[in-house]
């Protein structure tokens, strides 16, 4: 923690949670925004290992989704990655990651960051009322989404927990993972999606075919 005078500032950190089946330039753009919208000092990337919410759905291999993060964020000094999801065994509750990183790091200010789409349904996670004392959790939006969906999921919140999310809107590339999965199955390009180094290693291990 850095004293400034009288006044003591906290260490803001985001986490950027996703499954990341693959990671593309919608996240990473997402990201940077918010590292400099919340003037975080850095953003750590953290794949779901078993995502809570997608029993029944086939998510890649960890170790797949894992390699694609570490290739997309090397070029920027701010991102880092976390295996904690992963390697935690069981369902990836966002609310246990939020009370490691607390232990980790008890100064910091949390910022979870993912999916405004994902951020409507937060009546549902598990714990949410905890998870929402842990961080400041953000919501970020791809061009052409609108935002009535989460406030919708939203309204039956107390103003003092719907104060503890915010929604980022974010220019840039309208593209989801779902997408490139489907582009990649049906043999459409995936170029200036998603960085060439994660392209590559997607055709390299047949992903997604
Ligand atoms: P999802 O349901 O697959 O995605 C919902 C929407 O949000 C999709 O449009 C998705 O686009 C987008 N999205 C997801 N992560 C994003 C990110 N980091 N930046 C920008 N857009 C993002 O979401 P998910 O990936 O499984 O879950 C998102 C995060 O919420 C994960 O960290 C997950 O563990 C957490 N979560 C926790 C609980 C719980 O604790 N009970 C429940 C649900 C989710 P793309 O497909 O293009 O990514």
């Amino acid at each position: 923690m850095r004293t400034n005078g009288e006044f003591t500032v906290k260490m803001r950190l985001g986490l950027m949670g996703g499954t990341f089946d693959p990671i593309h330039y919608g996240h990473l753009a997402a990201a940077e925004a918010a590292r400099y919208e919340f003037a975080l000092a850095k953003v750590v990337f953290i794949p779901a290992g078993q995502p809570p919410h997608k029993p029944e759905q086939t998510v890649s291999p960890a170790v797949h989704r894992v390699a694609m993060v570490r290739l997309a964020i090397s070029s920027n000094p701010y991102f880092e990655i976390s295996t904690m999801e992963v390697e935690r065994p069981g369902p990836s509750y966002t609310v246990d990651t939020l009370a490691e990183f607390r232990r980790l790091c008890p100064s910091a200010a949390l910022h979870f960051i993912t999916g405004a789409d994902a951020v409507a349904e937060i009546p549902a996670w598990h714990r949410f009322e905890e998870l929402l004392g842990l961080c400041l959790l953000v919501g970020v939006t791809r061009p052409g989404h609108s935002l009535e969906d989460l406030r919708e999921g939203l309204t039956g919140l107390g103003a003092e927990l719907r104060q503890r999310i915010r929604v980022l809107p974010v220019p840039g590339v309208a593209v989801s993972s779902s997408e490139i999965r489907e582009r990649v199955r049906t043999g459409k390009p995936i170029k200036y999606l998603l960085p060439e180094a994660v392209e590559e290693y997607i055709f390299r291990h047949g992903l997604y075919i």
